[in-house]
């Protein structure tokens, strides 16, 4: 049995999937107009957990992400400039270029912190037609209005709307600055906006309404529903869709569809710096190239519930270092011939490991079991690396043993530099050695022996 905290219901909830088999999964992706800090790589991480749990469990995850590439105005509100255009102007590029460029930076940070790609990545520009059709089926059934900058959604039409808000939402939405005065209601939103007269937009198209571009909540609804039906199983993201995007999408489907859009709706805590959520109006970014390993990362995000507060500090991305090559280090060390010793225990650590996992994802116990299974003497090496093998699918820190990792090209250097040293001609070994280094190895002597690690 699998338990996920759904905000929805403010409960942790057996997970029961519509089909016995498959899970569909969407995940709001990035707008791409910048590069993503860590904390925004944070909550793709915690849903690549999700994602491998739900594997882990004999589930196929149907998994969609859209890319923001239009329609994501600077501010929650429906005011500000629509991020694209505004990067454009910044780089004196096109809407495209920057899209496509943002795009590739994003797809390297996620490569490099081991997460899954989604089964389809999908652009709000490949959906217009799609998103448009949702918004004429709103207006015909009675829940939007015309303002002199696009067309709104009337939340005072949806009895439920907020359902997804606690007290802290329903706070958070009370601080919110209204800008644009002919709206009818704080709440509402917008669902289409027309191309401003005087400044002429790269990406703009015709509608029903005129000629604009679509509201960011209802590029979600229309790409899940379009690849995964409705409702769908799991929605995620981070905290701060719950008061309002997150909400506006509930609301759009409830009154296009009636329905909730998903039935699990699970949500990521913030990456804080000195308690502050990291972010880009904050100041404080760091992107993964900051980062020596970018899977010392992802072990970092592991050590903390997703629910919880993760702290971004030097020390603690150092900590997370030493202790991921620390459990490099005890895996390379296993010896891999060795006889098995305790099947029972194994088994023992293989439940464990799956109560930890399907209990609302708790990867810190699951890691810190990891950690007492390694020092246990009652188990063989083996047996030790079976089971890193086998909870690696979900943790996904690439745990295999690095001795059997040298290239055959590192190899064969290896080789040469040990005649040259058995001829005692170290200029020419020095400079094997270099070459050695130079791709990412280090070489330690000792007396006639050498040992050779990767470095991290
Ligand atoms: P955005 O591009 O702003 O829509 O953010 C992309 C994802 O990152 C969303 O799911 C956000 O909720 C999430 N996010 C933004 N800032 C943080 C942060 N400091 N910590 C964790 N997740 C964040
Ligand atoms: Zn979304």
């Amino acid at each position: 049995m699998i338990k996920l905290y759904n905000t929805l219901t403010r409960k942790l909830e057996e997970f029961k999937p519509i089909s016995d088999r498959e899970v569909k999964l969407y995940t709001c992706g990035p707008t791409v107009y910048w590069f993503a800090h860590v904390g925004n790589l944070k909550t793709y991480l915690f849903e690549d957990v999700l994602k491998r749990v739900l594997e882990y469990n004999g589930y196929h995850v149907n998994h969609i992400m859209n890319l923001t590439d239009v329609g994501h105005l600077t501010s929650d509100e429906d005011s500000g400039e629509d991020k694209l255009e505004k990067g454009a102007a910044r780089e004196n590029k096109t809407v495209f270029d920057i899209a496509e460029f943002y795009t590739k930076h994003f797809l390297e940070d996620i490569t490099k912190l081991n997460i899954e790609f989604p089964t389809k990545f999908v652009k709000a520009t490949e959906t217009i037609p799609e998103q448009i059709e949702l918004i004429k089926t709103l207006e015909d059934k009675g829940y939007t209005y015309k303002t002199a900058d696009g067309i709104y959604f009337d939340t005072s039409k949806l009895e439920t709307y907020g359902r997804l808000w606690g007290e802290k939402e329903k706070t958070d939405f009370k601080s919110r600055i209204e800008e644009n005065k002919e709206k009818k209601n704080p709440a509402d939103f917008a669902l289409w906006k027309f191309s401003p007269k005087d400044i002429k937009r790269q990406m703009e198209w015709a509608s029903p309404w005129g000629i604009g571009f679509p509201g960011w909540h209802t590029e979600c609804v229309s790409i899940g529903v379009k690849y995964l039906g409705t409702p769908f199983d799991i929605h995620c993201g981070g905290i701060d869709h719950i008061s309002v995007h997150h909400t506006n999408e509930i609301a759009q489907a409830e009154a296009a569809y009636g329905n909730l859009l998903a039935n699990y709706w699970m949500h990521g805590e913030f990456l804080v710096v000195k308690d502050n959520k990291m972010g880009k109006s904050e100041g404080n970014l760091v992107t993964l190239s900051d980062v020596k390993d970018p899977l010392s990362y992802r072990y970092l995000c592991l050590t903390a519930h997703y629910k919880s507060k993760l702290n971004f500090a030097e020390e603690s991305i150092e900590g997370a270092r030493i202790s991921l090559n620390k459990l490099r280090e005890k895996i390379d060390e296993l010896d891999l011939s060795s006889e098995p010793k305790n099947s029972e225990l194994k088994e023992k650590y293989e439940n464990q490991f799956l109560e930890y996992i399907n209990n609302d994802l708790d990867m810190p116990k699951a890691l810190a079991l990891t950690w007492d299974m390694i020092k246990d003497d009652n188990l063989s090496d083996k047996e030790k690396y079976d089971l890193i093998q086998d909870f690696d699918k979900v943790f996904g820190l690439r745990l295999k043993q690095e001795k059997l990792d040298v290239l055959e090209e590192i190899m064969t250097l290896l080789r040469e530099r040990e005649s040259y040293r058995k001829e005692r001609n170290f200029e020419k070994s020095d400079e094997l050695r270099k070459m050695i280094e130079s791709k990412g190895y280090s070489i330690k002597d000792e007396g006639n022996n050498f040992s050779i690690k990767k470095e991290r």
